[in-house]
């Protein structure tokens, strides 16, 4: 098998990946599956727990209040689930995800962000089962809620599962991941073959795909002429705590039982307990930074403990530390950018996810490897154009 890197003629490759988080490996994952010769770069290793890409869990949920995310995160649902289909790994857990409401917090149910993006979903014909006071109680006997809107196609994916499964089918497609490897230039060719020279070796490629996350602008400036700059910050969670009930109410806290939850107005989002992926409830508390802060009684997640979920107040808490010490790659305005770098007609970029990208890996790979080894992509990607960030 071939490294993937060299100068002669055979070894020219179709695709080159520059990053190796959950999108270059989607990414090289599908351009191998047409057959594409692929290797793929990554500045430090596949797996670490405290990259953005491979933690425990993550959500998946169509719940936006934009339409457009919520068809695109439908889609990439079903290619989850022919990724399974196709490698025979479990990767989604299948618990629903539910968008919740409680009157003494936000009296104002109707402008809740549950009922505004369940609004979303029913305009486009996704059934969400919805629960009052007395269902919550009934049905979620853990929550003190007046509304509850539940997708039940929701829930959470598990990120161990999907690095081993990636890496293996990539291994077996042949694709080399060079890790712990830097990139020091790239250049195109009259022939318009670009040569990317790095640690591991100098690769010439048809195409390039910079799927590098916040390092992303870094790799663009190694461009000759370009002339994109991606605006993205850095955020991350206020705080995340894990939340191990006592056994007598443990099952109650799984994930036959609990849904994905999530309280956005309050910025709060819980993960309940997975057997085998993850033994304690994950509760987060997140505000963007477009959103108003301070405005509701939740300013922790202990508060919203106390609130909304008083039973796991006896429950052992501690800070989440083993995973998730990175950061969201927030944009300007607010959307991904997807599509191709001004000016070059074979480099593609994949950035910006705004700490919702997960969810979207298969779908986001699939549209780069169509974009760079097969001329398009059957998606309308054209809102996402990084050309709206073009500098000069
Ligand atoms: C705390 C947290 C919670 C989240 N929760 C959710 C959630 O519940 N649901 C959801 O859908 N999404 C969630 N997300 C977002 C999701 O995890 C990210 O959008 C996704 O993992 C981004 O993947 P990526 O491959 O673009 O970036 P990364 O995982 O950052 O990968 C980029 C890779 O590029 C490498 N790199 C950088 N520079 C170079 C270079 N010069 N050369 C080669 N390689 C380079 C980096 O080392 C890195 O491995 C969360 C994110 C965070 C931080």
């Amino acid at each position: 098998m071939s490294n993937g890197a060299g100068r002669e003629p055979d070894d020219v490759l179709d695709l080159l990946v520059v990053g190796g988080g959950v999108m270059g490996l989607f990414t090289a994952y599908h351009a191998s599956r047409t057959q594409a010769r692929v290797a793929v770069v990554e500045l430090g290793e596949i797996g670490d727990p405290l990259t953005a890409s491979f933690g425990r869990t993550r959500s998946y949920r169509r719940d936006y209040l934009e339409a457009g995310y919520t068809r695109f995160a439908d889609e990439a649902i079903r290619l989850w689930t022919e990724f399974e289909t196709a490698t025979g790994a479990d990767v989604l857990v299948r618990c629903g995800c539910m968008n919740i409401a409680n009157t003494k917090i936000t009296p104002d149910l109707d402008n809740t962000y549950a009922t505004l993006s369940t609004d979303v979903l029913k305009r486009l014909g996704i059934p969400v089962t919805s629960y009052d006071t007395e269902g919550i109680a009934a049905t979620y006997p853990f929550l003190q809620a007046d509304l509850g809107d539940l997708d039940p196609v929701g829930g959470l994916v598990d990120l161990r599962t999907v690095t081993a499964t990636l890496t293996k089918a990539l291994d077996e497609a042949g694709v080399v991941v060079h890790q712990k490897t830097s990139t020091t230039a790239i250049e195109q060719a009259g022939d318009g073959l670009v040569t990317v020279t790095t640690s591991s070796g100098v690769f010439v490629t048809r195409s390039l795909v910079i799927t590098a996350g916040h390092g992303t602008n870094g790799v663009l400036n190694l461009l000759p002429g370009n002339q994109l700059q991606v605006p993205i910050t850095k955020d991350r969670p206020s705080e995340a705590r894990y939340y191990t009930p006592p056994a007598e109410t443990r099952h109650l806290y799984t994930s036959e039982n609990m849904p994905v939850m999530a309280y956005l107005d309050t910025g709060i989002y819980l993960h309940p307990i997975v057997e085998g992926v993850i033994d304690a409830v994950k509760i987060g508390f997140y505000n963007p930074p477009d959103m108003p802060r301070g405005t509701t009684s939740i300013n922790s997640v202990g508060d919203f403990v106390e609130q909304c979920m008083p039973g796991l107040l006896e429950a052992e808490s501690v800070p989440v530390t083993d995973v998730d010490q990175c950061d969201y790659d927030l944009v300007a305005d607010d959307h991904f950018v997807l599509g191709d770098v001004p000016g070059f007609s074979n480099v593609f970029v994949g950035v910006g996810w705004r700490g919702t990208g997960y969810k979207y890996a298969p779908w986001v790979g699939r549209v780069l490897a169509e974009l760079s080894c097969q001329e398009g992509t059957v998606y309308d990607v054209a809102r996402f154009t990084p050309s709206r960030f073009v500098t000069a």
